[in-house]
């Protein structure tokens, strides 16, 4: 890390605290609920409250895990590792915010030796903030599997947002990415618990995150769990992130992930979360074995579904959100404009702000693109 961050009052020591810093903090780059790096590269923007962008510190509390995840570096370290303490943590934190740095916190971990005695660190780096230094920036807390009861309450009290890394959509999936942890208590159950005091609160939010393409698992899988997360969970979102095979980690010899994968499935999360598909309407979008080919799955759908080029001054709201290149909000403006006057043209809708690639889909006056999807 920059080392005017630790240069400045320390009252412990910088080269070792400036060594677990780095640690801990780069340990954290293939956790997807944060995303674009700024220019100190150990501090990440993601969404906070009210969906605005924030600065976020992001490190684990400690990188020794009893674990045994195939794709994870940290896996198995059981001593020998870094961690902070609860004071050095959120000093730190008062200071990167007092400069200026940081908009918040966002903390995860190493199950350590147990995750109750290391949640419990966590939680208290947290309280100190909050209590002792007054901290009101944004926090999000990962829950470790298969934590306590109070410990969870105490966190979701303290963060603006926790999570618990599903990574699996299924427990057999589950067991071969990481035979220590059992699906349904340590992380089935301890959602739940979330989302039961998430009730009786009037604020916070609880995420997940899935491994895509370590264990052979399929997209529809997937989907049927990501449909239970929203549904009965009530997550706020669901992250996704393609597997990569790591030097030294269990799975250092699988194939790597492609790319467009976690891509197609953040496109199917969206028609699901944001455009309200029904489940029966998406699964049309993937192939005989389960899985999505590397096309915007609302192509897939559109291609399928329409019969021909849908009357842009006719159709319904629900008909234009399927057609690609129209979201909710332009299908909207587009019924708005059609109070006051017909689509005459293209250029029309460009003028309403639909994207090019609508118009081989509509008829417009009369009129159709040629060139057809
Ligand atoms: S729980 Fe798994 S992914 Fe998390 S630190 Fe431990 S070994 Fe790594």
């Amino acid at each position: 890390m920059d080392r005017s961050i630790l240069a400045q009052g320390a009252s412990f020591d910088l080269e070792d605290l400036d060594h677990r810093v780095q640690t801990l903090s780069r340990s954290t780059r293939y956790d997807r609920c944060c995303h674009r790096r700024n220019d100190d590269s150990l501090i990440y923007s993601a969404s906070g409250r009210n969906g605005c962008h924030i600065r976020l510190f992001r490190t684990l509390f400690t990188n020794e895990c009893y674990h045994q995840c195939g794709y994870c570096p940290n896996a198995g370290r059981v001593s020998n590792g870094c961690s902070y303490t609860p004071e050095e943590l959120s000093d730190l934190v008062v200071r990167l915010r007092r400069e200026g740095r940081i908009d918040g916190l966002f903390l995860s971990s190493g199950a350590g030796r147990d995750e109750d005695s290391t949640m419990e660190e966590m939680v208290e780096s947290v309280r100190r903030l909050r209590e002792r230094h007054g901290f009101s920036g944004y926090i999000h807390l990962k829950i470790l599997p298969g934590t306590s009861r109070h410990l969870i309450e105490q966190a979701v009290e303290l963060a603006d947002r926790v999570s618990i890394n599903i990574e699996a959509p299924s427990g057999d999936v589950m067991q071969e990415l990481s035979p220590t942890k059992d699906y349904e208590r340590d992380i089935l159950d301890r959602q739940m618990y979330i989302r039961d005091i998430l009730a009786r609160r009037s604020r916070g939010s609880q995420t997940t995150q899935l491994v895509v393409g370590a264990a052979g698992e399929t997209d529809l899988e997937i989907f049927q769990r990501v449909i239970k997360e929203y549904g009965e969970i009530g997550v706020s979102r669901v992250y996704y992130s393609a597997f990569v095979p790591l030097k030294g980690t269990i799975f250092e010899q699988r194939m790597p992930q492609v790319r467009w994968r976690e891509s197609r499935l953040y496109q199917l999360d969206w028609l699901y979360r944001v455009y309200g598909l029904s489940p029966d309407e998406i699964e049309n979008v993937f192939d005989d074995d389960g899985f999505l080919i590397n096309q915007d799955p609302k192509v897939t759908l559109a291609r399928e579904s329409l019969d021909g080029p849908l009357d842009v001054n006719e159709a319904d709201l629900q008909s234009l959100i399927r057609v690609p290149g129209i979201g909710p909000e332009s299908a909207r403006r587009i019924i708005s404009y059609r109070r006051r006057k017909r689509i005459e043209c293209p250029s029309d809708l460009i003028r309403l702000g639909i994207r090019r690639k609508a118009i081989p889909y509509l008829k417009i006056n009369g009129w159709v693109q040629k060139r057809l999807f």
